[in-house]
């Protein structure tokens, strides 16, 4: 319980920055990051609130985990749609923005940070350890979760480094002035696998 609760105080206060960082810095891949963080602190809610519903309610705990675990799946699958469809319209040019490589830097780094973090804790307190036979199955799933989401922050700090200006070749520049809507397709793949993943598992009987 005491896991899930310091893993959703940190993902509450790095949602905050990263939507932040995300309209500072003028970045889709941040602001893919900051929506993966919301619908994980939606779960990990679902998740504290099972465990003390098991305690007293068992019978009720497992339709409550079902069905408002499957709600973060899909949260995690409108996030992916919408980061890649954001990703793709600005790979097409359909809108101009120009993230400031500067600015995403330290909120990329904090979204880095604040992930490892919860990487952790999710494994230090062995979540899923000691409820049920899929115990183990679930500490393994959200232990890879969260390596996943480390994972995306860290295309974020990719996109933050480079710099178009850093580049004199114009065929580069360019590579690099579309970083963060290639990682934002990235991102948006993580997203839907995640969410996929989740809905499956919620699905075995
Ligand atoms: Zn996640």
């Amino acid at each position: 319980m005491s896991g899930y609760i310091g893993a959703a105080v940190i993902a509450l206060l790095l949602a905050a920055i990263e939507f932040w960082g995300s309209s500072a810095a003028r970045s889709i891949s941040l602001l893919g990051d900051a929506f993966h963080v919301s619908a994980d602190l939606a779960f990990f809610i679902v998740a504290g609130y099972t465990l003390r519903l098991k305690r007293k309610h068992p019978a009720e705990a497992e339709e409550f985990e079902r069905r408002y675990g499957m709600l973060t799946a899909w949260l995690l699958v409108l996030s992916g749609i919408f980061t890649g469809g954001m990703g793709a319209a600005h790979l097409f040019e359909l809108f101009e923005s120009k993230v400031h490589h500067e600015t995403l830097l330290p909120f990329a780094l904090l979204g880095l940070g604040g992930n490892v973090l919860m990487l952790f804790i999710l494994h230090r307190y062995h979540i899923g350890h000691d409820h049920g036979h899929s115990a183990s199955e679930t500490h393994h799933s959200a232990f890879w979760h969260t390596a996943l989401d480390t994972a995306s922050s860290a295309v974020v700090v990719g996109v933050a480094v480079m710099r178009p200006s850093y580049m004199t070749d114009h065929f580069w520049r360019s590579i690099f002035a579309h970083a963060d809507a290639v990682a934002a397709l990235i991102i948006c793949g993580i997203l839907l696998y995640l969410g996929f993943e989740k809905r499956q598992r919620l699905r075995k009987p």
